[in-house]
């Protein structure tokens, strides 16, 4: 028998038992070892009753006082115990014949349960029990704490427990699941070794703490964690020296195009900027393939940085990709390259799903050095690059960790590797980003250009929708521009399209002098378009939208934003939905329309929104409130779906984890590939994307 064998290899189990531990994510006979249980019983003891207290699980050996049925309003047989210490009812509303004459005045009972609070004092609905001869039998106790298992239909814990109990069994042979981290690495942070991890996780000595090891807290299932997460970062790792490895043409021009740009801008690049500009252009000095991340909040100016990085590229004669998540995105991003690329005579083309431009592909064919924006169309519709040398993604957080590495692989033939920029808006803790990028380099813009003034955000209930609509009607009225977000619980673009039909149509009758817009997700995608066009140039007063307008939109004219149902939307949304105002330099405001009453949740999520802009302060929050999985955006899960590590719980294992999967690559790359095929499973996730 191997680790790695299929769990049916096991004794007695069929391929019914064996689809159900499918169901449960138990393929090979070690995964039976990675099930981690819910919680744990304490059968090694005995109790005494009078120490029993509500909410407690434990196992009694107790003699029978009293056994009656009660015909109340529901039948219950009720059987009053004692062990000389206290007192202890056991409740049955079900029960048989059988079960009411084995239960008689002066027998021992032996019952595990969990005691409540009954109307005479603590009792135990439908325990387990069994009735004993005499104190003594009852006295014999599990060795060691009982785990208990998530299970299924048709799948017992006993059953799981035998399965488990035989898996055990087997680490005694030698070489069946041998322990993967040398024990320089474990002793460093103090771990225990696997094996004795795994007994421990399944068959926890009495004296260990069952709370600890459910809630993975625990030593023994940290250093599962640990292992996880070495496994992770040794294979994005692995995979960013076998990048780097190849060749990237080295983007090294004398920097006057670069200048030129700069002069051009009309403003200053912030100090975080020219930073993480410079952090650019080091790397793209290089022979080797850039792999950067720019975090950066909401309108801290990511577009420049990622065009200085083109225009750099473009002068040592090098083509850039720049990819958007949205076609919005895209022709923004067009608008903004053209204007300020065109002046250096660096040409700018736009490739969306639509808009094929056989004059601009034949130029991209040539390998002309321009800079192609578009959506992934620009890698989809066979947009050919004659001399690729970087590409950019913006808004990565949009985007799968799968397409971000398939892009990758987007190489440029003989010339080897475009150096690549990610840019995301989405800032995480560092050590997050050490586990979900570890394949990464990461620069981050820490500071918003100047002149922008603080939105200031109120949270005010949907009765008071009528002053909300007055305060639009004033900022149209002195020249400003307002956002209306419809928001749906389902996050069903449909029915939240149906209600922005709606509401504009509303907010129309009551706004007769505002000219007001809309734009959603189902409509055809030029009207989408002419709308947000219309907005941008100041046509439309008031645009009422879905969440499409979320990602990147800039019209510094806006200055007012309401949130419809804001306290049905995740922290990260709203931030980034609030950062479509407070970019020009009158003052700007949020209100965040709610549904009363407010759960808690809400309530913290609204107030944050309130207190802080800093996005840094919001991402922690919405990790507290959220979790790792969520705010990594579902679509990434792949990056953070882990078994046994919580990248919250475990972020203090991260940094160690990292020099641990550097140290296995160079003293013992073998290691890496069991480490990924015991934890990546399958489809080996970073290895061959
Ligand atoms: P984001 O980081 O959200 O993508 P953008 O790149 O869209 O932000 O920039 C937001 C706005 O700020 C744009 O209008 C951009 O031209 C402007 N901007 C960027 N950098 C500066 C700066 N250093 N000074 C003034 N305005 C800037
Ligand atoms: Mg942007």
């Amino acid at each position: 028998m191997n680790a790695d064998d299929p769990v049916v290899s096991l004794e007695g189990i069929g391929p019914a038992l064996a689809d159900k531990l499918a169901g449960l994510g138990v393929e090979r006979v070690a995964d039976l070892l990675w099930h981690r249980p819910l919680r744990y019983e304490d059968r090694t003891r005995v109790a005494s009753l009078a120490s029993l207290r509500p909410g407690l699980h434990a196992l009694i050996v107790a003699r029978i006082e009293h056994a009656e049925i009660r015909h109340g309003r529901r039948r219950s047989l009720l059987v009053s115990l004692t062990d000389g210490s206290g007192r202890l009812r056991l409740r049955f509303f079900h029960f048989g014949d059988r079960q009411v004459r084995a239960l008689q005045a002066g027998g021992w009972v032996r019952a595990f349960g969990e005691a409540r609070a009954g109307p005479q004092g603590l009792e135990m609905v439908h325990p387990e029990y069994r009735v004993v001869a005499d104190r003594g039998a009852g006295e014999r106790v599990a060795p060691t704490l009982t785990p208990v298992y998530p299970a299924t239909q048709g799948l017992t814990q006993a059953r799981l427990r035998h399965l488990v109990g035989q898996v055990l069994a087997m680490l005694e042979r030698p070489g069946f699941l041998p322990d993967p981290l040398p024990a320089e690495i474990r002793d460093d942070r103090g771990l225990p070794d696997l094996h004795e991890a795994l007994r421990t996780i399944h068959a926890p000595p009495p004296e260990a703490d069952p709370a600890a090891l459910a809630a993975g807290t625990h030593p023994a299932v940290r250093r599962l964690a640990f292992e996880e997460l070495v496994a992770h970062q040794a294979s994005l790792r692995a995979r960013r020296r076998a990048l780097q490895a190849l060749q990237a043409p080295p983007l090294r021009p004398d920097g006057g195009l670069l200048r030129r740009f700069h002069a051009g801008l009309g403003f200053e690049p912030t100090a975080a900027q020219r930073r993480v500009i410079g952090e650019i252009l080091a790397d793209l000095a290089h022979g080797r393939p850039m792999l950067r991340l720019v975090q950066g909040d909401v309108g801290s100016g990511k577009t420049v940085v990622a065009a200085a990085a083109a225009v750099t590229a473009a002068e040592a004669g090098w083509q850039t990709a720049f990819m958007a998540p949205t076609e919005l995105l895209a022709e923004q991003h067009y608008a903004s390259l053209s204007a300020w690329l065109a002046p250096l005579g660096v040409p700018v083309w736009l490739v969306t799903g639509r808009r094929g431009d056989a004059e601009a592909a034949a130029a991209m064919a040539g390998g002309e050095p321009g800079v192609a924006v578009g959506t992934h169309a620009l890698f989809q519709e066979g947009a050919g690059f004659g001399r690729l040398g970087l590409t950019v993604i913006d808004e990565q957080h949009r985007f799968g960790v799968h397409q971000r590495l398939a892009l990758r692989d987007k190489g440029t033939g003989d010339a080897g590797m475009p150096h690549q920029l990610i840019m995301t808006a989405t800032p995480i803790p560092r050590t997050l980003a050490m586990s979900a990028y570890a394949d990464l380099d990461t620069s981050v813009i820490d500071e918003l250009p100047p002149g922008r003034t603080p939105v200031t955000t109120v949270a005010v209930p949907d009765s008071r929708r009528g002053e909300v609509v007055d305060r639009i009607a004033a900022a149209c009225a002195a020249g400003r521009q307002a956002y209306w977000v419809c928001t749906l619980i389902e996050e069903s673009e449909s029915l939240a399209a149906r209600a922005a039909e709606a509401t504009a149509e509303e907010l129309a009758q009551a706004l007769p002098a505002a000219q007001v817009g809309l734009a959603h997700g189902r409509m055809k995608a030029d009207a989408k378009e002419r709308a947000m066009r219309a907005f941008k140039e100041g046509r439309i007063d008031l645009l009422v939208a879905t969440t499409v307008i979320e990602v990147g939109v800039d019209v510094p004219n806006a200055s007012l934003m309401v949130i419809e149902n804001a306290e049905r939307l995740g922290l990260a949304q709203l931030h980034q939905l609030r950062g479509r105002v407070g970019r020009g330099d009158v003052e700007s405001h949020c209100v965040l329309l709610y549904q009363p009453p407010l759960g808690e949740i809400a309530r913290r999520r609204l107030a944050v929104l309130r207190e802080t802009a800093d996005g840094f302060e919001i991402a922690r929050e919405d990790l507290k409130l959220r979790g790792p999985g969520e705010v990594l955006g579902r679509r990434q899960s792949g990056a953070v779906a882990f078994r046994v590590a919580d990248l919250l719980r475990d972020a203090d294992l991260a940094p160690a984890a990292q020099a641990a999967a550097d140290r296995l690559l160079t003293a013992h790359p073998e290691v890496v590939d069991t480490l990924a095929a015991r934890w990546l499973g399958a489809d080996r996730r970073y290895a061959d994307a």
